[in-house]
């Protein structure tokens, strides 16, 4: 059965690398995709970063692959997470044999919360001195996460990263509710201090497999461990809700070399590994996996990778693996 995906591929860089996905999945499923704008160019044109129309299309697929917004991202990106009802974010990051990388012994995948904390939080200024933020956290969207957590180690055990020693109402519930779940299926956990994580995944990454941490946290934390394995050309995400999910790479628009048809579309293609996945083709989805590693390991590169490649190199090296 044709599947349709709802594609936008936005601005700068997602322009160039969204159309290298969508040749990839042509190749590996019989996928229908359907166009839609957002970001900062159909705002120059119609003074609306995301259109009535894209939210729609999103809110009625299972799957939807996003590129990139510019200056608009935040009109963007967080309603269509919220489109999806997004309770988590899947970062995985790992390195690859054959691309740099500080640490190439990382392979770990960041589950984030996706609707609460500071990100929900309500800014105030309160007088001339003084701005405050509320942080919110729930149970209910705790629990969400680690109900995930448990499915999605499949058996195995993952590491819960907090502050909950300073942050004690807040992430202290956050701690308990992950943990109680945990628990109650059975998955063993580890608790990790989020500022020594931070030090510990620089140090010894191979000691981490999934972890689970606050909105925040996982936001900053995810990035870092970005920089361990060689750049945010290879990272993808996975927003997942209840039904439907949005897939995207980590890194944004990429100013400084869009239009220029040097981007990696690795991110953005191992964005939409994930899709396959989510919608059930895992085989599909391995294979995808399977000629990036190839492609990764002998060439062509782009040049965020130290390579000379093009986009359009990479595009080709990868549909001729498939
Ligand atoms: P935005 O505000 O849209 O996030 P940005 O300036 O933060 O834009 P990013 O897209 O986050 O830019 O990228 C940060 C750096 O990483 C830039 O130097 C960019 O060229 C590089 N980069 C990001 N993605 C890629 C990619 N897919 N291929 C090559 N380089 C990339
Ligand atoms: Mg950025």
């Amino acid at each position: 059965m044709t599947e349709t995906i709802t594609v936008i591929p936005g601005d700068g860089i997602g322009r160039e690398v969204v159309p290298v996905a969508i040749s990839v999945l042509d190749t590996v499923g019989d996928f229908e995709f359907e166009e839609y704008d957002a970001g900062d160019a159909v705002y120059e044109e119609t003074g609306e970063a995301l259109p009535a129309e894209t939210r729609q299309a999103v809110a009625e697929s299972d799957a939807t692959l996003f590129g990139a917004a510019g200056e608009t991202a935040a009109d963007v990106i967080l309603p269509l997470r919220s489109t999806v009802e997004s309770f988590v974010n899947v970062r995985p990051a790992r390195a690859y044999p054959g691309v740099d990388a500080l640490r190439p012994e990382t392979d770990i995948v960041f589950l984030r919360e996706n609707t609460e904390g500071v990100y929900a939080g309500h800014e105030d200024r309160l007088s001339e001195d003084l701005s405050t933020l509320t942080r919110v956290v729930t149970d209910s969207a705790s629990r969400r996460l680690a109900e995930f957590a448990c499915e999605y180690v499949e058996g195995e055990g993952f590491t819960v990263a907090h502050k909950a020693n300073v942050m004690r109402e807040t992430d202290g519930r956050f701690r308990e509710a992950v943990l109680d779940v945990a628990e109650e299926r059975g998955v063993p956990t580890e608790e990790v201090l989020m500022d020594a994580f931070a030090t510990q995944v620089c140090l010894d990454p191979a000691q981490y497999d999934v972890v689970v941490c606050p909105n925040l946290a996982g936001d900053v934390l995810s990035d870092l461990a970005a920089g361990l394995v060689g750049g945010l050309g290879l990272l993808p995400s996975a927003n997942i809700g209840e039904e439907r999910a949005l897939f995207e790479p980590v890194h944004g628009t990429a100013p400084d070399i869009a239009g220029e048809g040097v981007a990696n579309p690795v991110a953005t293609v191992s964005s939409a590994a994930m899709c396959c996945e989510f919608l059930g083709h895992d085989e599909a989805a391995e294979r995808v996996r399977q000629a990036v590693l190839e492609v990764l390991a002998d060439g062509p590169r782009t040049p965020d990778l130290g390579g000379e490649a093009t986009t359009e190199d990479v595009e080709r090296a990868l549909l001729d693996r498939l």
